[in-house]
């Protein structure tokens, strides 16, 4: 259809999630239009991610150094674990200002329809940290669908015999969504009034 410059542009901007092929034709012909400069910022803050962001070392999250700015963080209350299933949901946790412990990414939840069981998830690493690191308490904050649930029970079974807690956020999240589907506020208090397992 277009030039082949602009047809590879259009067609890599359309494997993204959330843009058809329209808005790949919209945003390829928008940075043909905008100074040169600005559209190679763009293009090189994606080879600068990708170059640097890696996983922490420690606990899964996304970061540039060995291990993440929470797991660095002398401050936080290395005793208490909040898990979440992606790095995107720390922030969401964060913005509630009720957690200051540290963080373990999953990696997604146990899904066996789509044949993802515990050994795909970071759930080993999970159990060799309480052993390790003097955690009494596991916040299970997967989110609020079948699959998360399955995933609270599966980490419960396997984390309370290593003589740990394992909490799991309260009800009155919205069901069936993502975690971010929460206000902080609803997110705060279902912290707060977290039950154990
Ligand atoms: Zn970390």
């Amino acid at each position: 259809m277009f030039e082949p410059p602009i047809q590879r542009l259009i067609d890599e901007l359309a494997r993204l999630p959330g843009i058809g092929r329209k808005s790949a034709q919209r945003l390829a012909f928008h940075l043909l239009n905008v100074e040169e400069p600005d559209a190679l910022r763009l293009a090189e803050a994606i080879v600068e991610m990708r170059r640097q962001v890696r996983l922490c070392s420690r606990c899964f999250n996304v970061t540039a150094e060995e291990e993440c700015s929470f797991c660095r963080d002398l401050r936080r209350d290395a005793s208490l674990v909040c898990v979440v299933e992606r790095a995107q949901d720390i922030p969401v946790v964060e913005r509630t200002q009720e957690f200051r412990g540290r963080y373990h990414v999953l990696g997604g939840a146990i899904n066996p329809i789509q044949g993802i069981g515990p050994d795909r998830l970071t759930i080993r690493q999970l159990q060799a940290r309480v052993g390790a690191e003097g955690i009494t308490e596991v916040i299970v904050a997967t989110n609020p669908t079948v699959e998360g649930d399955t995933t609270a029970l599966y980490l419960a079974r396997v984390l309370k015999p290593l003589g740990v807690t394992v909490t799991r956020l309260a009800s009155g999240l919205p069901v069936g969504g993502d975690l971010d589907y929460a206000d902080e506020i609803t997110l705060g208090r279902a912290l707060v009034g977290r039950k154990e397992l």
